[in-house]
């Protein structure tokens, strides 16, 4: 380690709307939690942060309300997002630097600049030297590796908890870019409401989550799965059991996948002809967690004519982002939008 690492330890945080990574100059990634704050209804204290918060969604008793301060991909609230976000900071800075740290965050590309001053401020309040803000989409695309200096075009789709993100970047810019707030919780909400309306079985959010990651699909597969699901009667009111099928989920799904495939031909759409005859050549590169739904990349294959990759460990695809960012602040100056006080 040399002298300028003891001065300061620069972080990278890929601020999600479901999850929170941090990545840490010259040590990798050093935190990966849920963007969910437990807290205290009556005084406002925050009780847990991270994973021990999302354990309590649905099951909080009266008195405690477990928060997703960035669930549409907005800052829904701002004084529980810094809590978090300080809480974050706090847990990886252990060290007394002789510098604060520099903090490279990357934010939805939608998001305002009242909520990009926001962020800021969290970071400066829980002792940032320097913010830099990073969108998404970018910081996905340096996580895969792309050059972005280049006047190539690349098409990302980032398919996060509250928001999906299509991006087309080329020459260190994002050239056009649609988010939509739609996004794995749109998929939970549809297996919620599909087993309400078949069943009259009522489930939690994080049981439809685990139903959607177990069997969940975008696209025929090649063998159906099932799963054994328990949850409320809504008529009898007691617990019951029920043994749902792949299909029946992909079926549960399949309005909100639409959409975000109709998002991806609306994109394409506004894609100047020579990038998209680059994305024709190259494909598109799929990350977040809904990447990893299976039959995403076979369902946006068959609707565009395009290759789709998804991309390597897509979940961590823009906190290495910012990582890269970091360690090479000088050469990627192009990308980053420095905060200022203003
Ligand atoms: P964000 O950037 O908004 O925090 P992430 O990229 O971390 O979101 O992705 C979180 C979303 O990905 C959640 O909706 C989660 O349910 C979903 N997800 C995670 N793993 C899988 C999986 N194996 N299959 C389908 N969806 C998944
Ligand atoms: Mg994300």
């Amino acid at each position: 380690m040399g002298f300028f690492n003891l001065l300061s330890n620069d972080i990278g945080i890929d601020l999600g709307t479901a999850n929170t990574l941090v990545y840490v100059r010259n040590q990798g990634i050093v935190l990966n939690e849920p963007s969910v704050v437990a807290i205290e209804k009556s005084t406002g204290k925050v009780l847990a942060v991270g994973a021990a918060a999302k354990e309590m969604t649905g099951r909080t008793p009266g008195g405690i309300a477990a928060i997703r301060p960035l669930k549409d991909g907005v800052i829904a609230d701002f004084e529980i997002s810094e809590k978090m976000i300080a809480n974050f900071i706090r847990r990886v800075v252990k060290h007394k630097y002789l510098m604060k740290p520099r903090v490279v965050i990357s934010v939805p590309s939608g998001i305002t600049e009242v909520e990009k001053r926001a962020v800021r401020d969290s970071a400066e309040n829980a002792g940032a030297r320097e913010v830099y803000l990073l969108a998404e989409p970018m910081a996905a695309a340096i996580g895969v590796g792309v050059q972005v200096d280049q006047p190539s075009g690349t098409m990302i789709i980032d398919i996060g908890g509250g928001t999906s993100e299509i991006a087309v970047i080329a020459l260190n810019g994002i050239v056009n870019d649609i988010s939509i707030r739609v996004g794995g919780d749109e998929l939970n909400d549809a297996i919620i409401m599909y087993l309400k309306k078949n069943y009259n079985l009522l489930i939690g959010e994080l049981t439809a989550e685990d139903i959607k990651i177990k069997i969940g699909s975008a696209f025929q597969l090649e063998k159906e799965l099932s799963l054994e699901v328990r949850g409320r009667d809504l008529v009898a009111g007691v617990p019951k059991n029920l043994m749902l099928s792949s299909v029946q989920v992909r079926e549960a799904m399949s309005e909100t996948v639409d959409i975000i495939v109709e998002a991806v031909r609306q994109a394409l759409e506004q894609t100047p002809p020579e990038l998209a005859s680059d994305i024709l050549e190259r494909g598109i590169i799929l990350t977040g967690g809904g990447a990893l739904l299976r039959g995403m990349d076979k369902k946006l294959r068959e609707d565009t004519n395009l290759p789709v990759n998804v991309a390597d460990d897509p979940l961590t695809c823009v906190v290495r982002g910012t990582g890269t960012v970091l360690e090479n602040l000088a050469q990627y100056s192009k990308v980053l939008e420095k905060s200022r006080k203003s």
